[in-house]
């Protein structure tokens, strides 16, 4: 490999705050169109804004999670564009004075760990939606995301592979939904990132040309698009054929290249001020160990816990601390059934495998973690067997049943009774003489289809150790 790949990130994160940057609007994702809007956040002149605390204090927490400094005065800029989406003809944002500066974040890789510097975090606003209509040809607007709080994260070009690029992502999805900061839902846009890219020779030290991309909204896309970027560098580099500019490219995913783009974002001159409307905000070291320690557990030390103290396998402590969701439906589980490798295989195997086929991700999972805890001590206890139990897991999910006493109403109670089963396993085998003939003839498979049968006669609520046990007796008698 001749050349090298030298990266960085803008990362932008929605704020999980109830209400807007400046004014009391809700930040509800999914709201009616242009529900949550007012004269602040449509920008009309002469309101008055207040800056929102919880805002500033999530931006705190993100700066104490990535190592950074905090700054004790912050103030708002003015940086001005026109376009549809921003009704003020300006965002608010932190030019002069970000909240956060000079952090770090340690990543690992395959190739090891390694430090990501960040330049710094700042405060902003986010602009409306712009709807287009190909239909009427027209482009609708919708304001309920305009003035919604925004942290962007500005690193160092300190990435040289697409490995390091999503490893610091899924980094920062962890610290930041484990501290409540943001959910960072790539898909909802509430985590959205911009990536300057540029090649050069390996062992040299200037910067080639850099190109920025946008427009990307999955971990797999970032990947595709500094595949395809890098690549379209080195052939510029090696044939000469196409002449790089520096300029804004949008990731078309659909087709799986870059497109250059002539929009806002090109040639621009921002004519950043300070905006003298919002006084400064002060931040003192009392306020900011506040925040401290007030922070939740990050997903690294729920790890510890999970396997140290916990005795957790660390395969499924993985799995329950890559999802602050997850995270959570285990801890309240576990207050009602304290059971940690039983709650952790219902979480892995039963509901991620519902989940999945009804095309959620971790994050969107819901139960009720009480009704979650009775069915998982109805099944530990052997009052019915695990395949009942995976059904009435279903049924909670769909209809919020309860599993104790659907379980009695349904008369779902496992059968434990040997006299029962015994009788069950005569009546299978003198059905069945074929398939004993086969058994007779040395095949193993038909104990499976004998088991089948028994559980189908007793509704799949026999105890499966007993049946199993009691056929094999049966079957060693023949
Ligand atoms: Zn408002
Ligand atoms: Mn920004």
């Amino acid at each position: 490999m001749k050349y090298e790949t030298v990266m960085g990130l803008e990362v932008h994160v929605e704020l999980a705050t109830k209400s807007k940057l400046f004014c009391a609007c809700s930040t509800e994702f999914g709201s009616d169109i242009n529900e949550n809007v007012c004269p602040v956040c449509a920008g009309m002149p002469g309101t008055s804004l207040m800056v929102n605390k919880k805002a500033v204090e999530l931006a705190i927490a993100a700066g104490l999670l990535t190592n950074s400094e905090i700054s004790p005065r912050i103030t708002f800029d003015k940086k001005n564009y026109f376009y549809p989406d921003l009704p003020s003809g300006y965002q608010l944002t932190q030019l002069y004075s970000p909240i956060c500066k000079n952090g770090w974040v340690e990543i690992e890789t395959d190739a090891g760990k390694k430090k990501i510097n960040l330049v710094q975090i700042h405060l902003e606003e986010d602009a409306g939606k712009l709807i287009h209509d190909d239909w009427t040809d027209t482009t609708l607007i919708d304001f309920n995301r305009a003035a919604v709080p925004l942290i962007e994260i500005v690193t160092r070009p300190d990435f040289r592979s697409a490995e390091e690029v999503v490893a610091f992502l899924e980094k920062l999805r962890s610290l930041l939904s484990f501290a409540d900061v943001s959910d960072c839902k790539m898909q909802e846009g509430s985590m959205r990132c911009d990536l300057n890219l540029s090649v050069r020779e390996k062992g040299t030290e200037k910067l080639g040309t850099r190109t920025e991309i946008k427009n990307m909204n999955s971990l797999k896309a970032i990947a595709a698009a500094i595949a395809y970027e890098s690549q379209r560098h080195i052939d510029a580099l090696e044939t000469g054929d196409e002449v790089l500019i520096q300029e804004t490219r949008r990731w078309d995913d659909s087709i799986g290249a870059t497109f250059s783009m002539r929009d806002k974002e090109d040639a621009t001159d921002y004519r950043v001020f300070p905006n003298p409307d919002i006084m400064p905000v002060f931040i003192d070291d009392e306020w900011i160990d506040a925040v401290g320690s007030n922070l939740p557990e990050t997903a690294q030390d729920k790890f510890i816990r999970l396997t140290q103290g916990l005795g957790l396998p660390e395969y499924d402590s993985e799995i329950i601390t890559r999802s602050k969701n997850l995270s959570n439906i285990f801890d309240e589980t576990l207050k009602h059934f304290n059971n940690p490798k039983e709650v952790a295989n219902w979480i892995i195997v039963e509901l991620l495998s519902i989940a999945k086929g009804d095309n959620k991700g971790e994050d969107d999972v819901r139960i009720d973690c009480r009704k979650f805890a009775k069915l998982i001590e109805l099944v530990d206890g052997r009052t019915i067997n695990r395949n009942v139990g995976k059904k009435i897991l279903s049924l909670i999910l769909e209809e919020g049943i309860d599993p104790v006493e659907y379980a009695e109403k349904n008369k779902l109670g496992m059968i434990n009774d040997t006299s029962l089963i015994t009788s069950t396993i005569q009546e299978v085998l003198s059905e069945n003489p074929k398939a004993l003939e086969e058994y007779r003839g040395g095949s193993k498979k038909v104990h499976g289809f004998f088991v089948g049968q028994i559980m189908r006669k007793l509704g799949g609520k026999a105890n499966p150790q007993i049946v199993n046990k009691l056929l094999v007796e049966a079957l060693k008698e023949i």
